[in-house]
């Protein structure tokens, strides 16, 4: 198998006429890895998957690039491009349902999917339809000569995976693919997916502000806030290792992942509160130094699987544990780097 990356993006930068959406994102995703990039609303990650598709809409400038298996998408043409991600990338979206025209078989659908990625002839298709239908746990006969109106939710959930993988894309892309689904359903569906991606040899890159999904599926972990990549890293034992604040508070208020003894966290402020010089999350930040609202933070390579940006750590500042509250992370931080609370940018919150 490849080593080199499915999907390689770098300094992926997207701009409106108000903002700037994404800052010099960068991240790549190994054949058959499993990524999960996640953040709050607004963090930047849905931006960054219309932007690795070429479907921006087009008030927004986009630059730097995407390749997918080493094909620089930057240079084929809308068509090519278009063309191109169909054959190499599955999508799946959170609304399922809308990936599917009501008013025209499944069977037929399949097969137009399958004609339009570079399938083969009729009876290869029929063939691969059965195929991947019985994949993704569906019998063809139950659904082939339905209409999607015709199928129950979870039905059509799997028809939609099943879509999804049918031309055997090196890359899955899902996007808040279980985000209406409740806890149940949305683990039988990680499973599912999981069990495709066994079967294919496929990297999926899961978009997510779902943190409880990343822990049953995910091998790195993809942490953005503001547009900007804050830390990314692989996942080995029962607990992430992150040290990036902002992860840290993200990942600490979530119950499943907090030790017992330890407090649950919360973010101060809100995920609209988005520092455009520095650091985007320096508004929010128990840890924020005046460089903070300044100077973007580098990516600095913690080990070969952990990359992180944040000046304070860059300085050698790694709290150990998981706090409840800004001020205790503020005594923290002050026992390991001595910075005194006074030099921190919220020093009176
Ligand atoms: S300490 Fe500064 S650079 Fe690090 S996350 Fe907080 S605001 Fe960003």
């Amino acid at each position: 198998m490849s080593k080199l990356p499915v999907l390689e993006v770098r300094e992926l930068t997207v701009r409106s006429a108000e903002r700037t959406l994404l800052q010099n994102v960068s991240f790549t995703v190994q054949p058959g890895e499993w990524r999960a990039l996640v953040g709050e609303s607004g963090s930047g990650k849905s931006v960054t998957a219309a932007a690795v598709m070429g479907m921006l809409p087009q008030e927004l400038e986009s630059t730097g690039t995407v390749f997918i298996e080493q094909t620089d998408l930057g240079k084929l043409s809308k068509r090519e491009r278009r063309r191109f991600c169909g054959r190499h990338v599955g999508m799946i979206f959170q609304d399922y349902a809308n990936s599917l025209t009501p008013s025209v078989r499944v069977g037929t659908q399949l097969k137009e999917v399958f004609r339009f990625s570079g399938g083969g002839n009729k009876k290869e298709a029929d063939a691969r339809i059965v195929e991947v239908l019985e994949q993704a746990e569906l019998s063809p006969q139950a659904v082939l000569d339905k209409y999607p109106f015709e199928l129950s939710g979870g039905q059509l959930q799997r028809v939609a995976i099943a879509m999804a993988v049918i031309h055997r894309p090196p890359l899955l892309i899902a996007d808040e693919a279980t985000a209406s689904l409740d806890a149940s359903t949305s683990k039988k569906m990680i499973s599912l997916i999981r069990n495709i991606q066994k079967q294919t040899g496929c990297a999926v890159l899961w978009i997510t502000h779902d943190l409880h999904t990343v822990s049953r599926c995910a091998d790195t972990v993809s942490v953005m806030y503001g547009g900007q990549m804050m830390e990314q890293l692989r996942l080995s034992g029962s607990e992430p290792a992150f040290v990036h604040p902002y992860s840290r508070l993200l990942f600490g208020s979530i119950l499943r992942l907090v030790p017992e003894k330890r407090p649950l966290s919360f973010i101060p402020g809100d995920p609209a509160q988005i520092s455009e010089r520095g650091c985007s999350f320096a508004l929010r930040c128990p840890y924020a130094v005046a460089s903070c609202d300044r100077e973007r933070p580098s990516p600095h390579r913690m080990t070969d699987t952990h990359e992180v940006s944040c000046h304070v750590i860059h300085q050698g500042g790694l709290p150990h544990e998981h706090s409840a509250s800004s001020g205790e992370l503020k005594k923290e931080l002050s026992q390991t780097t001595g910075i005194g609370s006074g030099q921190l940018l919220h020093s009176a919150r």
